[in-house]
């Protein structure tokens, strides 16, 4: 390719069609978005690049080019979230607690990416250890600036990108990268994805090893891809799913499946079921009105709409919100000081150190996320709260299938607004509450996705989810994509990027 300033408009299926063509190298490749990064920091996507890193990569792959063996994907440029261990970059969940921490290995989705031939551009900001909804609860400064920040939505940079996976879903829509990974609790791949117009699917619980994905709450997490297209979003799921019993004790024995085999298929005669609990009051008119113009779109290409319910909706924020920081509470008590990162400088004892060391790695929210999850977990409130929120999460997930008698997927809002303004949410409640339409599926292990579906208040992009049944990623892609050929949201870009 001549042009390289076109390169950054190609998508993961374009560009990684070039690279096979020899029209454009891995180093070309590699070095456009790395100089596009650093272009571009003031949108605190980047927390680490590593240039060296990746032009060995990126030669290794054109190496592989050359023989005319190459790997799939080989030489297309991704970025992680900085939630996925890494070898070759500092991991931080952007955290103090982590600053310069170094893994000795490639946490599962990095190391199978890396096999289908991607090249790593870098880590990406995001909430600390992945507990928040805008990115604003990153304490770990980006690349090239002196004090933590949230990304900053390229659509508005007054507006928050939405999170956990808001560097990600930066970077993607800034074009600083084809694509990104991102992982999913409670729907920090959906609602970032949403809040930045581009497509991210998080895979039914299970599918993506959570090896070396720094834990949250490990009932929940999920890993995913989030990039301009389904199609895209198809190739890289393909590469991520899959067994991996030997690491993952709750990776499920389904084998991988190529996703881009049925994103072709008609969807006429699709039932797509939307639940009345998703348009509720609080759902505010700009966004409505881009999933109702969505769904009448799915209409046009022969879907039929069937009103269903998920009575339980409501109950799904208390649910998470008791069970995510449980799990939280357990898994974050690794963080003591003595085996990763951060330990105070000044202690009288072993107590002492535990105490300063996560008093001061950790950050406001994540402090929050534990005191509630110890409190729910102990002696006298374990069955009032925690046994009371396990019951309803199974009655959460028993909705779905009874929906899913009378539908194929289920589709609606993946957030009640557009992105918000940078600093608007001061109170965790009102920001938890804001999870209502991610977090159902979240707690029944359902897989979900957003997908571009026209843009609301201030000129930010709205997202429409979809929820399919349990191994259902193909049916999502092909309904996402088939949205795609008729809509060009997808395809808009913020002005200046
Ligand atoms: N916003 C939710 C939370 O703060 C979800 C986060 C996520 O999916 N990682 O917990």
């Amino acid at each position: 390719m001549n042009n390289n300033t076109d390169l950054h408009d190609l998508g993961v299926a374009q560009l990684a069609a070039a690279l096979r063509a020899k029209q454009v190298s891995a180093v070309e490749a590699a070095q456009h978005f790395l100089a596009r990064a650093k272009a571009h920091q003031g949108l605190a996507a980047y927390l680490a690049i590593d240039e060296d890193v990746t032009l060995a990569q990126a030669r290794a792959q054109d190496a592989a080019l050359a023989t005319g063996q190459a790997a799939p994907l080989a030489g297309l440029p991704i970025a992680h979230k900085d939630v996925f261990v890494t070898r070759d970059f500092p991991t931080t969940a952007a955290s103090k607690m982590l600053a310069g921490y170094r893994s000795p290995f490639d946490a599962t989705v990095v190391a199978r990416l890396a096999q289908a031939g991607c090249v790593t551009l870098g880590k990406l900001n995001c909430d600390e250890f992945a507990m928040g909804a805008s990115n604003e609860k990153a304490a770990i400064a980006a690349l090239g600036l002196d004090a933590p920040q949230p990304a900053h939505n390229p659509w508005n940079p007054r507006h928050v990108p939405g999170g956990s996976s808001g560097g990600s879903a930066v970077a993607v829509a800034a074009r600083l990268a084809p694509a990104a990974t991102g992982t999913d609790t409670g729907g920090s791949i959906r609602q970032p994805a949403s809040f930045c117009g581009v497509t991210g699917i998080k895979p039914t619980y299970g599918r993506a090893s959570r090896y070396g994905m720094i834990a949250f709450a490990s009932s929940l997490d999920q890993a995913g891809p989030m990039a301009r297209s389904a199609e895209d979003c198809a190739l890289l799921l393909s590469q991520i799913c899959g067994p991996d019993p030997e690491r993952d004790a709750t990776s499920l024995d389904h084998p991988a499946e190529d996703f881009t085999r049925g994103l072709q298929g008609s969807i006429a005669g699709l039932r797509i079921g939307v639940p009345a609990e998703f348009f509720s009051d609080g759902l505010q008119d700009d966004v409505r009105t881009a999933v109702e113009a969505a769904l009448k779109e799915y209409e046009k290409l022969g879907a039929r709409l069937v009103p269903i319910s998920l009575p339980r909706t409501a109950l799904s924020v208390p649910v998470y919100y008791i069970l995510a920081p449980a799990e939280a509470s357990s898994n974050l008590s690794r963080f003591d000081g003595v085996r990763y990162g951060h330990r105070a400088e000044n202690y009288s004892d072993l107590l002492d150190m535990y105490k300063k060391t996560r008093a001061e790695g950790f950050g406001d929210e994540v402090k929050r996320r534990i005191m509630i999850g110890t409190y729910v977990l102990s002696e006298g409130y374990y069955d009032a709260y925690y046994l009371q929120a396990q019951k309803i999460r199974r009655m959460i997930a028993d909705d779905f299938q009874a929906a899913f008698q009378q539908c194929d997927l289920i589709a609606g809002p993946v957030a009640p607004s557009v992105a918000p303004q940078l600093g608007a949410q001061t109170d965790p409640v009102s920001s938890y509450l804001a999870d209502i339409y991610t977090l159902p599926a979240s707690l029944a292990g359902l897989p979900g996705m957003s997908v571009p579906a026209g843009f609301g208040g201030a000129g930010l992009p709205v997202g429409l989810q979809l929820i399919g049944n349990y191994f259902q990623e193909g049916r999502l892609l092909n309904a996402a994509h088939q949205l795609q050929l008729a809509t060009d949201h997808h395809l808009r870009r913020p002005e200046g990027f």
